[in-house]
């Protein structure tokens, strides 16, 4: 029998775009269906006054060295459409009146910076950072390769480090090595880039984020992540796909138990032979899906799952340079004191905002504000809980005075900032939940956890009911380099048996 398309991709994120222009450039006829009138979903950006606004991405690891991503954006011939910068460090990690550390993309360098700071912790740095590279590497390429558990289990057995150290917390494995907790602190800056505490992430997946910036260095993009999700549409449409914007999927229609096409917002319905979801796991299975179409256990699995952090973001455009404001570095994490529980609390209330990420973009000018002005943007890690209890008449109100809080943390670096603001914009996690359709705002998908990682949910990208796979960050690890790669990877498997 006749079908519309090879494939429908059901969202232009990060993860559908790959598995679009992945499967079209395999030969699939794709049609791609978002809902937006541009693609990106989170990777995008948006224009206020003389700024435009870069959404979500801070810094882009795997492009440099062998990194995943670099690959995979050359086999789909996005990278030579985009204009990358490598930024000088990794990051500088303050508390005010406590520490200030920059480290730089460079795992001797960090040893010696480390040691500079706190004397005494050489042999452990070198021997702990080791750890931390084999962890992380080993992380990168298991991801990727899930359904070759035989050899995973092979290479496993000669990885001891990553058996003893893999499935604890970083917290932990941290205590092992160190004594002085500023040190601990600076090592454990990007809890914020998996959304858990260095006392619930595992050791594995901050090796993960650790090894993948500084083994292939963290990068920004000219224009930002819209310009790469434009590229990767380019080279979709080049291939011969096919998109509509401004077009929802309403369902995902099934013959038999089998995904055989969707009907869309307008009533219509296309055929395909298999549905690619970039919608989360449980929209898609409960809503596009009818529920007696999906197996219990795929659907006992969603109810044991918990709903992950989502983020508030305040998007400042300012009239005055980088330089001039104290910014020296892109990637700046803010700390209001060295306890755990300060941040823990932070992240279920609308106290002042005791974290911060300030990613400048014009310390090296990535081309987001006019010469002469800089674009900054100040990202707290927050469930969404306390902020839609805020009643609706309250809610500009508790905007303007979170808002005031990060200005007050950011002083630390940049004390000028107020006096030079053209553009300002907040986005709660509210907002986030209505403008990316994400349960809870959520910006990395469910709560990875040490005792709930990608490891023990190695299903979540297997076809669960027939003619459907679903690509996004609720079944891979949130970020760009997870939804990308993992979905380019999975349609190039899938582009063996179509
Ligand atoms: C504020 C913020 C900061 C972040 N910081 C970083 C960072 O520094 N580094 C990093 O690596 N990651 C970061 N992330 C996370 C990263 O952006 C996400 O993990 C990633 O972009 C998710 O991609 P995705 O393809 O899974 O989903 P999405 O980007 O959500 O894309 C899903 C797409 O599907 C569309 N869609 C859904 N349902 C339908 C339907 N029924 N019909 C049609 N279309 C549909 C949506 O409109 C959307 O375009 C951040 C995210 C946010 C929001």
């Amino acid at each position: 029998m006749s079908v519309d398309y090879d494939v429908i991709v059901i969202g232009a994120g990060n993860a559908g775009l790959a598995a679009a222009a992945t499967l079209q450039r395999g030969g699939q006829r794709t049609l791609l269906v978002e809902r937006h009138n541009v693609p990106g979903g989170a990777a995008t950006s948006f224009v206020r006054g003389r700024f435009e606004f870069e959404v979500s991405l801070h810094q882009l690891g795997g492009m440099g060295g062998p990194g995943p991503l670099r690959e995979i954006l050359d086999e789909m011939d996005v990278t030579r459409r985009l204009r990358l910068i490598q930024d000088d460090e990794l990051y500088r990690t303050v508390v005010p009146g406590v520490l200030d550390v920059t480290l730089p993309a460079d795992w001797q360098g960090a040893v010696e910076v480390l040691d500079n700071h706190y004397p005494g912790n050489r042999a452990a740095l070198t021997r702990f950072l080791g750890i931390v590279r084999e962890v992380g590497l080993w992380q990168l390429t298991a991801r990727a390769n899930l359904h070759r558990l035989k050899e995973q289990t092979e290479w496993l057995s000669g990885l001891s480090d990553v058996r003893r150290y893999g499935l604890r917390t970083f917290r932990e494995v941290l205590d092992e090595f160190f004594t002085d907790e500023r040190l601990k602190f600076v090592l454990s800056s990007y809890w914020s880039y998996n959304g858990q505490l260095p006392s619930r992430m595992s050791f594995m997946d901050m090796a993960r984020l650790l090894a993948l910036f500084i083994e292939t260095k963290p990068y920004q993009i000219v224009g930002g992540s819209q310009a790469l999700s434009s590229a990767m549409l380019e080279s979709f449409l080049e291939a011969g796909g096919e998109v509509r914007f401004n077009t929802s999927v309403d369902k995902i229609v099934t013959r038999g138990g089998r995904a055989v096409g969707v009907r869309l917002d307008d009533g219509e319905t296309v055929s395909c032979r298999l549905v690619v979801s970039n919608a989360p796991s449980s929209t898609t299975y409960t809503r596009l899906l009818d529920p007696a179409d999906v197996p219990a256990g795929v659907l006992r699995d969603l109810g044991s799952r918990r709903m992950g952090p989502s983020a508030t973001a305040l998007y400042l455009g300012l009239d005055a340079p980088a330089a001039e404001l104290g910014f020296s570095t892109a990637t700046n994490f803010l700390t209001a004191d060295l306890d755990e529980r300060t941040v823990a609390r932070g992240m279920r209330s609308l106290e002042p905002a005791p974290f911060l990420l300030a990613s400048c973009y014009d310390v090296r000018p990535t081309g987001f504000a006019p010469p002469g002005a800089s674009q900054v943007n100040l990202v707290t890690i927050q469930y969404a809980d306390p902020w839609e209890a805020v009643p609706v008449r309250d809610y500009q109100q508790a905007k303007a005075a979170y808002a005031a809080s990060l200005l007050d943390l950011l002083k630390a670096i940049a004390p000028g900032v107020r006096d030079v603001i053209e553009e300002a914009e907040i986005a709660t996690p509210v907002t986030f939940k209505r403008y990316l359709s994400q349960p809870g705002g959520a910006i990395y998908g469910f709560d990875q956890d040490a005792m709930d990682s990608w490891l023990f949910h190695e299903d979540d990208l297997k076809p669960n009911v027939p003619g459907l796979v679903l690509v996004s960050n609720w079944v891979t690890a949130g970020g760009y380099n997870s939804t990308i790669v993992t979905a380019a990877r999975l349609s190039r498997r899938l582009l063996a048996v179509l």
